[in-house]
């Protein structure tokens, strides 16, 4: 299960540009899509690159 933290995300785009798949946008936040395979590899990246840590 991977979350995105509303009230941490800064809204920068790194996750979703990291891993599209899994992460967009939405109201200048990022947000996991719904169905979304978040056992990807592309997710740990998007975690590890977002600067506020707002990925869990
Ligand atoms: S990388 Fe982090 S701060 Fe940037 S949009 Fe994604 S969750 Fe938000």
């Amino acid at each position: 299960m991977v979350s995105v933290n509303k009230e941490t995300c800064i809204g920068c785009g790194s996750c979703s540009a990291i891993c599209g798949d899994v992460f967009e946008m939405k109201d200048g936040k990022a947000e996991v899509k719904a169905g979304a395979d978040t056992s990807k590899p592309c997710v740990k990246e998007a975690t590890d690159a977002c600067p506020v840590d707002a990925i869990s």
